[in-house]
């Protein structure tokens, strides 16, 4: 069984490409939630911020840093939304840290349904 993630960052499982460099791979998510809503991983597994330690947390800045490129090269001038769902309580499925980014609309509309 293994990762769902570790899978698509190594090509086991395919998935839609939108980025990719040495330490981060970013994928279309297979049923989004937005015109335009994809995942953005890091190739070092952890299951989510609560593994975030001092050593292990240029986790988050190249994270970052990709949503940065992903959104120039997407043209996401209007804005978009980044979530991460951390922990069962949040809905995280995917135990493997991964950030949502949401765009393609005028308005997302508000952060939470009530
Ligand atoms: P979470 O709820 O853990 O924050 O989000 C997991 C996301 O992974 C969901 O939005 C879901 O649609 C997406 N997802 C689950 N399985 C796959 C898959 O096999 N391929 C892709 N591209 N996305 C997936
Ligand atoms: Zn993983």
């Amino acid at each position: 069984m293994g990762c769902l993630f570790c899978n698509i960052i190594s090509g086991k499982t395919p998935s839609t490409k939108v980025f990719e460099n040495d330490k981060v791979y970013a994928f279309k998510d297979i049923n989004p939630q937005a015109p335009f809503h994809v995942l953005v991983v890091h190739k070092d597994h952890i299951k989510n911020i609560d593994e975030l330690n001092e050593k292990n947390s240029c986790i988050m800045s190249d994270i970052f840093l990709a949503i940065h490129t992903i959104a120039q090269q997407e043209k996401l001038d209007k804005g978009y939304r980044v979530i991460i769902n951390n922990g069962t309580a949040a809905g995280q499925v995917i135990w493997h840290l991964h950030v949502h980014i949401l765009a393609g609309k005028d308005d997302l509309g508000p952060m939470l349904v009530q």
